[in-house]
């Protein structure tokens, strides 16, 4: 009975939590292309998250294999500090570091508005005022070029008053092949009404690398299937026989934890003084007062083991989330960060045992995917690494967008791999 009444809950809850969320497509009417971008070609931006930059080779995901074997390749792709999904999403997009954009991690304090951002909360998601940075698809919107999102961080918040013409509110439970054929149908639009920028996103690797770990039967699963539905996207839109560019990249890798031995608060710190977010390899402290930080700090560094601890005045300069860099001012004053593959755990639960988050210049685990092939790239080439900040003078540069305003990302990206 307790069990059945355990089930009833859980069907109750998840059906109260997915009927708050619409499933219907989003249409801003009234948009058209102009006609100077309806000359131009396509591209669909493919996030796969938490494909690790070994996964397809790993796995033996011959799809992308032989998709990348046609285009280019990078080594791997650096993702941002920290390696989280909201963070180098919502910079991938931006061209931008998170401290950058706003978007400092995927729950985050803002001590001036004091309020909590969360991705799990629908009212911060949607709510534009969080997000900075011009995204790709308000750039092309501004530009009288039409773009449409199957999800991606940021799409369905209104940014600078502008959403993308074709949208989704994010919810799992649409099925794939709906996905796909959506895409096609967006494709088979009308020409002043086909978007030329398509985000497109998948979440279901990341899952199963948390949930089972990067080198468990599960994850080479999720792989595969990942595999398989970007054949049928690809030939799904190879029917319209339109120019379309591919750019199929990643948030950040997946590493196997430490679940045994993981850390708690550590005694220094006192909750009635500081805002305690984390936990996991980031722990970020804001003070309720600030004469509360130097003992603090003393205190803790004396104690630290297994992980570091920053002011916000003296973390790496490589990491870019420090003061310098803290546009937004929603960086902790004091930071604490675990080795790889420790983590701070404060309940009882035991962890998963994957996660992501740790530093991608120390920690090549976390490193990312890109892959990008059809009609403007170049064919079998091979690159270095690179940092995805750099992703979106790319995708501009395949769209024939302008921007003026400074990004991180640099243009040599777009030499090294477009014809
Ligand atoms: P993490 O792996 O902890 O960085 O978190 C990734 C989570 O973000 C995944 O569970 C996704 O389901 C979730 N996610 C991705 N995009 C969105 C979105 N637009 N809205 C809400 N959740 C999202
Ligand atoms: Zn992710
Ligand atoms: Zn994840």
């Amino acid at each position: 009975m307790k069990r059945f009444l355990f089930f009833a809950a859980f069907l109750f809850w998840n059906g109260l939590s997915y009927a708050q969320v619409d499933t219907t497509q989003r249409v801003i009417q009234d948009r058209h292309n102009s006609t100077e971008q309806q000359q131009k070609p396509y591209v669909i931006l493919i996030s796969a998250d938490g494909f690790r930059y070994d996964y397809a080779d790993k796995y033996q995901a011959k799809n992308l294999l032989a998709l990348r074997q046609k285009g280019v390749q990078a080594e791997s792709m650096i993702p941002s500090f920290p390696t989280k999904t909201f963070p180098n999403h919502y910079t991938i997009v931006t061209g931008l570091y998170p401290a950058h954009h706003g978007l400092v991690n995927n729950n985050f304090y803002d001590p001036q508005r004091k309020e909590h951002y969360s991705m799990r909360d629908r009212s911060k998601v949607e709510d534009g005022s969080w997000y900075g940075g011009t995204p790709l698809w308000v750039l092309a919107e501004q530009q009288q070029m039409l773009s449409a999102s199957f999800f991606w961080v940021g799409s369905e918040a209104p940014i600078q008053g502008i959403l993308p013409t074709y949208h989704y509110q994010y919810n799992e439970q649409i099925p794939m092949e709906k996905r796909i054929q959506t895409v096609v149908d967006w494709l088979n639009l009308q020409e002043d009404r086909r978007p030329h920028l398509i985000t497109f996103y998948m979440p279901e690797v990341d899952h199963a690398g948390h949930r089972f770990g990067p080198d468990a039967p599960e994850t080479r699963q999720a792989v595969q299937e990942l595999d398989a539905h970007i054949r049928q996207l690809t030939d799904a839109v190879a029917t319209t026989g339109l120019p379309v560019n591919f750019v199929f990249v990643s948030d950040h890798g997946m590493i196997e934890i430490d679940t045994k031995d993981t850390y708690p608060l550590p005694a220094a710190i006192d909750t009635a003084k500081f805002m305690v977010s984390g936990p996991g390899m980031l722990v970020e402290l804001h003070a309720k007062d600030k004469s509360a930080i130097k003992s603090t700090y003393k205190k803790l560094k004396k104690e630290a083991k297994g992980y570091q601890v920053y002011k916000k005045s003296n973390v790496p300069k490589h990491l870019h989330y420090g003061k310098k860099d803290d546009r937004y001012r929603r960086i902790g004053d004091m930071l604490l960060l675990t080795d790889a593959p420790k983590i701070f755990h404060f309940s009882t639960r035991p962890p998963s045992p994957g996660t992501h988050g740790y530093d991608a210049t120390k920690v090549k685990a976390m490193h990312a995917t890109f892959y990008a092939w059809g009609p403007a790239f170049r064919q079998g080439v091979t690159i270095p690494s690179f940092e995805n900040i750099d992703i979106y003078p790319l995708v501009t540069e395949l769209l024939g967008l302008r921007y003026n305003h400074k990004i991180d990302g640099k243009k040599k990206l777009v030499r090294e791999v477009i014809k």
